[in-house]
């Protein structure tokens, strides 16, 4: 089976865990400072958070922007639950604002319509490693005093303008998630410039606790305090010796999924029922996804779908709309109609395999697969 997305390990990065496991800190210690530096430097911003997972993530930066019951986040439709799930646990509502149709990137134009007195923030999603209209967010944001998340989980490494990501709202949000770009197994990590935020979410991701065990040794003290109700949302020291080993190819695995999407960009160019999604003109897009719509019907997306995994090619689809999900129907009593641009899309999604380790001859054989698999379904 080739799958839509693989992590690459290599020798360096296992012998990285394993000095980890012969020294004297399984967790926080000295890995976990060294690989939020690595990150931050690399993002170009101040500080760097590690979490133990993306969904941590965006709890903590729910949680140092002070979201709480009654207010409203702006998210979009298609993306990852965790997005609109880290409002929730804040108490908050999320309110999702459709998405431009070429990009399925948040719509600015749709996003100030969901402004309201209750809002305080917007969480943005670098949807498939493409970077969203961060200026056009910024002067939102900026008009109507809100702050801006980027949940860049699909995006690191990659460009807006000339920003990279991770410098492009408030806080900029990672996950560490084997499928993404950098593998710790589970893990995540918050970068940002502030240092207020970045304080507030150390105590926030070790139970509200003031001072770290490291802390408290070199301090020769028993004390500390706990401050506010947090979790235990550490991430271990053997995971970030792996993050800051899968660091160092960072730059080279974003080229060669570079080289595959223009392969892919070619490929369906002139097909009239294969479609690839927009990238900008003035990003650099760090394809953790190629994303295409397929076919004219849900039906046809679902033969093919089922044609390609026949051809034991682990396509998949990106993402069921989160406000349709029956927690959130449920919940906020959403329903079809509320994001049309999102929904119309999703029944033609797919996403065919994009990762380093693709070999051109792979890339052939899913390219012919697909097509194929378009003719059966749909015809000529
Ligand atoms: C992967 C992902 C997350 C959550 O990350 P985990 O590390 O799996 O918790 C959040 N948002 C998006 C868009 C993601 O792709």
């Amino acid at each position: 089976m080739i799958p839509y997305g693989r992590h690459t390990i290599s020798q360096d990065d296992i012998d990285a865990v394993v000095e980890v496991l012969q020294s004297d800190w399984l967790t926080t210690g000295p890995a976990v400072q060294q690989f939020e530096e690595i990150v931050a430097d690399y993002c170009g911003v101040q500080h760097g958070v590690a979490v133990c997972n993306g969904t941590a993530a965006l709890h903590c930066a729910m949680y140092a922007l002070g979201v709480g019951e009654g207010d409203e986040v702006i998210v979009p439709p298609i993306t990852f639950a965790a997005t609109a799930n880290a409002v929730c646990y804040m108490g908050a509502t999320p309110v999702f604002a459709d998405v431009c149709v070429d990009s399925l990137l948040i719509d600015p134009l749709k996003v100030e319509a969901c402004v309201t007195p209750k809002t305080k923030a917007i969480i943005a999603v670098d949807y498939t490693g493409q970077p969203c209209d961060w200026d056009g967010l910024k002067a939102i944001a900026k008009k109507h005093n809100l702050k801006l998340v980027a949940d860049s989980c699909h995006a690191i490494g990659g460009e807006y303008k000339d920003r990279k990501v991770g410098q492009c709202a408030d806080m900029s949000v990672f996950s560490f998630h084997p499928v993404k770009h950098v593998a710790t197994g589970e893990g995540g990590m918050i970068v940002t410039d502030s240092d207020d935020y970045a304080q507030k979410m150390r105590v926030f991701r070790s139970h509200g606790i003031t001072a770290d065990f490291r802390q408290r040794a070199e301090a020769g003290s028993w004390e500390y305090d706990m401050v506010e109700l947090g979790f235990n949302y550490r991430l271990t020291d053997m995971q970030c010796a792996l993050g800051i080993s899968q660091m160092k190819k960072l730059d080279d695995s974003i080229a060669r999924r570079l080289e595959i999407a223009k392969v892919y960009d070619a490929a369906f160019a002139e097909h009239p029922l294969i479609t690839s999604l927009k990238s900008s003109a003035d990003v650099k897009n760090a394809y953790h996804l190629y994303v295409v719509k397929v076919g004219r019907t849900a039906e046809d997306r679902k033969a093919i779908f089922g044609g390609m995994r026949e051809k034991e090619i682990g396509v998949n689809v990106h993402y069921r709309p989160v406000h349709l999900m029956p927690y959130y129907r449920e919940t906020f009593g959403h329903g079809d109609g509320l994001c049309p641009v999102a929904e119309e899309a999703y029944i033609h999604l797919l996403s065919i395999p994009m990762y380093p380790a693709l070999t051109d001859e792979e890339q052939e054989y899913v390219i012919n697969a697909l097509k194929e698999c378009v003719e059966s379904v749909c015809g000529q």
